[in-house]
């Protein structure tokens, strides 16, 4: 048994939080890679050292003076060496780093400091090897991620290692030049390195209890999910659910290996886990509500519309001239709606317009704006009778208008077009009939 863990900001916040990590990844000899995270905010209100090491680095870019800023940083990790008793000094990597930021070395070379230095104690303080992931991880010159390349580096310099440390969020190009992912990419990395290690699980240990099955923000204490598919927590995580990067998936959804959302704070609970097939059955039918606001629809009417060959291609060839990306089409007979971004489309909107009107002649074209779409998944739907039926009774009853329908070919998702200001009323319907009421 394999497995590689990988901890966020707020578990590696302060020497108290790294100690919790420690006694978490010494009390199971199967955890062997651990991927760190920068130390991220110690209380509400204080800055992630990302965020400072982004800072400071804008300060060195101007040629202004940034020794204050630096020092801030430094103090944030001695803080943390000196709380774990660790005899280790930063003094020579500061200087490097000092240096690199006055010789312009790149914002992305900046940020990636946060992880390289908490690598650096976590090994000590672990006494695991220390591997850096600019050796590891590839990015092409493009500055994109070089999966196979790194699949392969990884792999070389991790086998043989039977215990080590990597840092997340970053990698670096064939000529040494260190790049980034994008924010919260240390996910990506412990995916990564779980790929290359044939790991077993890959734990990704953050400061919740797993994925909810809904934002907290909108129902007060939603219960956790237990066990959710890769596919639905992409539908969820497209829709503005983040428990974890995006990007973080595709590395192992690709070989099958699960991943576990655990709690540093309370390492006594099970957490979600993620696979890529499961039999267990929702509690609930429904495994999440995710949703995001501010979208435009843009209605578009012509008799006879159907028989016309290329009118949908002809529309949504406007939409890519203008850099518009669409979210969903649902159409009628003789008439078809494009759902977008509200901002995007606005940028654009009088060119669309009459891109439209030149490509397509339509009887006639109406807007739209402020929308939501709300997305319910759950892989139980497809066996289950009746989901719909009381997604709309339930958002009836709660006086919400139902703009809009689209169920999945999958039938893994149902996603609702409501106005902005019915979003939260429309997910606490839905979170209560299937969740509080379990009917
Ligand atoms: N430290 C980086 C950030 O704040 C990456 C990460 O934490 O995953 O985005």
């Amino acid at each position: 048994m394999k497995k590689v863990v990988k901890f966020g900001g707020s578990s590696l916040a302060s020497a108290e939080q790294f100690r919790k990590v420690g006694n978490i990844i010494r009390s199971d000899s199967t955890r062997k890679y651990v991927v760190p995270s920068a130390p991220g905010k110690r209380f509400a209100g204080d800055a992630k050292v990302t965020d400072m090491l982004y800072k400071c680095y804008e300060a060195a870019e101007a040629g202004e003076d940034f020794s204050g800023q630096l020092a801030a940083i430094r103090e944030r990790y001695q803080e943390i060496i000196d709380g774990l008793e660790l005899s280790l000094s930063l003094k020579e990597e500061f200087a490097a780093i000092e240096k690199h930021f006055r010789d312009r070395a790149g914002v992305q070379y900046a940020a990636s400091r946060g992880e390289y230095l908490n690598g650096i104690i976590m090994s000590r303080y672990l006494d695991f090897a220390f591997v850096d992931a600019a050796e590891g991880i590839v990015f092409g010159e493009d500055g994109t991620l070089d999966s196979i390349a790194t699949n392969r580096k990884l792999g070389e310099l991790l086998n043989d290692l039977e215990y080590a440390v990597i840092p997340g969020f970053y990698g670096a190009s064939a000529d040494g030049t260190v790049h980034t992912f994008s924010r919260g990419g240390s996910d990506i990395t412990g995916s990564l390195v779980a790929r290359a290690t044939k790991a077993d699980l890959y734990e990704n240990w953050t400061d919740v209890s797993g994925c909810l099955v809904t934002d907290p923000r909108v129902v007060e204490n939603p219960v956790p999910i237990e066990i959710i598919t890769y596919k639905e927590l992409r539908e969820l995580s497209y829709m503005g659910a983040t428990v974890l990067h995006e990007d973080a998936i595709f590395p192992v959804r690709t070989v099958g290996i699960p991943i576990n959302i655990r709690n540093t704070n309370r390492p006594q609970d099970k957490g979600t886990m993620i696979v890529r097939d499961t039999c267990s059955r929702s509690e609930y039918t429904i495994t999440g509500i995710a949703g995001k606001k501010g979208f435009a629809s843009i209605t578009i009417e012509k008799g006879m519309m159907n028989s016309e060959i290329g009118f949908g291609r002809k529309v949504l060839q406007v939409f890519e001239e203008n850099g518009i990306s669409f979210e969903h089409m649902p159409s009628g007979i003789d008439t078809m709606t494009i759902l977008a971004h509200q901002t995007e489309f606005a940028e654009h909107e009088q060119k669309v317009l009459t891109g439209i009107q030149k490509a397509v002649h339509p009887d006639s074209v109406s807007l739209e704006a402020d929308l939501a779409l709300i997305a319910v998944v759950g892989r139980g739907m497809k066996s289950t009778r009746g989901t719909a039926g009381r997604i709309f009774s339930a958002l009836a009853h709660a006086h919400v208008n139902v703009k809009m329908i689209d169920q999945g070919s999958s039938e893994l998702n149902i996603i609702i077009g409501v106005a902005n200001d019915d979003f939260e009323t429309a997910i606490r319907a839905i979170y209560n009939i299937f969740v509080l009421c379990r009917i």
